[in-house]
This record gives C-alpha cells, sequence and structure tokens, in this order.
C-alpha cells in the first residue's frame, strides 16, 4: 500500500524505534506512547484490519504481543498491560494496517476505563441469541 504509513516504516522509508523483527512481523515503540514501553506490533503485509487478518498471522501477532506484554512488565515494572486493538476509525482505529497496542499501565495512572452500561430487562437473552456461535 503506497500511502499506508506502516507499510513505509516496513520497508525502511521511515524512522522508527524496532525492537523485534522477523519474516512476517515488526514491533516498534508507537511515536505518541501512553506510557513509555508503548508498543505496537504490526504484519509486514498490508491488511487493514484484524477482521481482514488470515487465522495464522493474527496468532502469531497475539503470541508476540504477548511476549512484549511480559516484556514491558518485567522492564517498567508495570502493575498491568494493555494488549488491544481498534478494529475500523468509529472504535478508534486511526492507522489502517492492522497492528496492536502493547501498554503499559500503572495502578492509579490515571486513564479511564471504558465506560459500562447495564443491559434492559430481558434485552440480554436476545442478543446473546443474536451472537451466539456454533463450535
Ligand atoms: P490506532 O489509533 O490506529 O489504534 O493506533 C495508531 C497508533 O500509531 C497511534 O498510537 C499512533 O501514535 C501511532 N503512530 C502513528 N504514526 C506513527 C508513526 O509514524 N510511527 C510510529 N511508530 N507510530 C505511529
Ligand atoms: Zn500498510
Amino acid at each position: 500500500m503506497d500511502e499506508c504509513i506502516f507499510c513505509k516504516i516496513v520497508a525502511g522509508e521511515i524512522p522508527s524505534h524496532k525492537i523485534y523483527e522477523d519474516d512476517d512481523l515488526t514491533a516498534m515503540l508507537d511515536i505518541m506512547p501512553v506510557h513509555p514501553g508503548h508498543t505496537l506490533v504490526i504484519p509486514k503485509k498490508h491488511f487493514a484490519n484484524i477482521l481482514e487478518t488470515p487465522e495464522d498471522l493474527s496468532c502469531k501477532i497475539l503470541e508476540l504481543a504477548k511476549k512484549i506484554g511480559k516484556k514491558v512488565v518485567e522492564e517498567f515494572g508495570a502493575d498491568g498491560v494493555n494488549i488491544t486493538n481498534n478494529t475500523h476509525p468509529a472504535a478508534g482505529q486511526s492507522v489502517l494496517h492492522v497492528h496492536f497496542h502493547i501498554i503499559p499501565r500503572y495502578e492509579n495512572d490515571g486513564l479511564q476505563p471504558w465506560p459500562h452500561k447495564q443491559y434492559g430487562p430481558g434485552q440480554a437473552e436476545g442478543i446473546a441469541s443474536k451472537l451466539k456461535m456454533e463450535e
């Protein structure tokens, strides 16, 4: 993808602080970290989002994200880690090349959790049956 900023990073056309690379994946520091050590894992091949990414590659991305999650906890003494993905702009995706965020977190670091709502009476049953899936 010519105009994709992450493809340009993979191609070495734009500098980044890479912390890992293999045949399929790159991991680099996010340019605007939530906390120091905030890392992005991306596949080298362009897929717009995780829903469009093949299963084997999705698994590799998540496995690497887990390893980096353990590392940021160790290296920064983080109390926790968010391993998150935004899919589509409505969900906060600003770079349309699939990526997972690994964000070290700290007790009382002031970041707001997502607001939660409650289901109305009987509503959850209908929603669950809509989403029900076979093995
Ligand atoms: P999104 O909002 O799509 O889930 O996350 C995109 C992330 O990419 C943001 O956290 C943003 O700071 C990061 N980002 C945007 N441009 C660049 C860049 O040129 N280099 C790096 N390393 N990160 C970037
Ligand atoms: Zn791309």
